[in-house]
């Protein structure tokens, strides 16, 4: 799918990781604020130097909401396409206040992933190159919370988060490693059409581990603390995509049962 990301790529994630003092896929510590008027979808769309990545970044979001259209079809749930907001330095969204530090994230509240195109463009700029499996792999990530949110998975979570508050991280672990997983889902539908070049799986599953909690907890602290994981370690989480991609099943995603 397009240039690979590579071993440059995994570094320049781990690298904003590092810079911004958390992990770029902790996309569920937003408090929620009240809903409040979101923009327009692509708005920051303006220039014409952005429309590649823009086009790109469409095309896999369409792809995976289509993918999960047809693998929720014969279920009892209805998909209904999440939108993307696209943005630059900050922006309110359903959830609060977005800024482009926090990283991309769902907010259930409006069913909208919100990217930040800087975040792309740190990516491009110190790789020399677009990183499209990165992004693709990050999106169907976001997305992977929202059919979260449309089979209620993200709810029972929550609830299960307040009674059992000594258990809320390791919760929080699961629910991403599920993210993970479907995101493996989607790209093993993509090899399924052909659609894939030779490394994205590996690209993605180097961006995974890139992002787990022992990876960044090691190079900011220096220390691994397992009790205080979010999202998984490096190993869980690119093997949570492995389990996806390789199924191809969201049924072997269900890291909560
Ligand atoms: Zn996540």
């Amino acid at each position: 799918m397009g240039k690979g990301l590579g071993i440059g790529g995994t570094v320049v994630v781990l690298a904003l990781s590092l810079l911004f003092g958390r992990n770029l896929f902790n996309d569920l510590g937003v408090e929620p604020a009240g809903v409040s008027a979101a923009p327009a979808p692509m708005s920051a769309a303006d220039s014409a130097a952005e429309e590649p990545e823009v086009q790109f970044i469409s095309f896999v979001l369409d792809d995976v909401q289509r993918t999960w259209a047809s693998i929720l079809s014969n279920s009892g749930t209805r998909f209904q396409p999440a939108r993307l907001v696209l943005f630059r330095n900050s922006i309110d969204s359903g959830c609060g206040p977005a800024q482009s530090v926090m990283g991309p994230f769902y907010c259930p509240l409006d069913e909208r992933v919100y990217l930040d195109l800087g975040f792309f463009d740190e990516l491009r700029k110190r790789l020399g190159a677009s990183g499209d499996f990165a992004q693709a792999y990050v999106l169907a990530h976001e997305l992977g919370h929202h059919v979260q949110h449309l089979m209620g998975t993200d709810a029972r979570v929550r609830q299960l988060q307040e009674s059992n508050p000594s258990e809320a991280n390791q919760l929080s672990v699961l629910l991403e490693l599920q993210a993970d997983c479907y995101a493996g889902v989607w790209a093993h539908s993509t090899e399924q059409r052909q659609k894939l070049e030779p490394g994205d799986v590996d690209e993605a599953l180097g961006a995974a581990a890139a992002v787990g909690d022992d990876r960044i907890q090691k190079r900011t602290t220096g220390r691994i603390n397992v009790d205080s994981f979010t999202h998984g370690s490096a190993t869980q989480r690119s093997s949570a995509f492995k389990r996806g991609f390789e199924s191809g099943d969201p049924g072997s995603c269900d890291t909560l049962s």
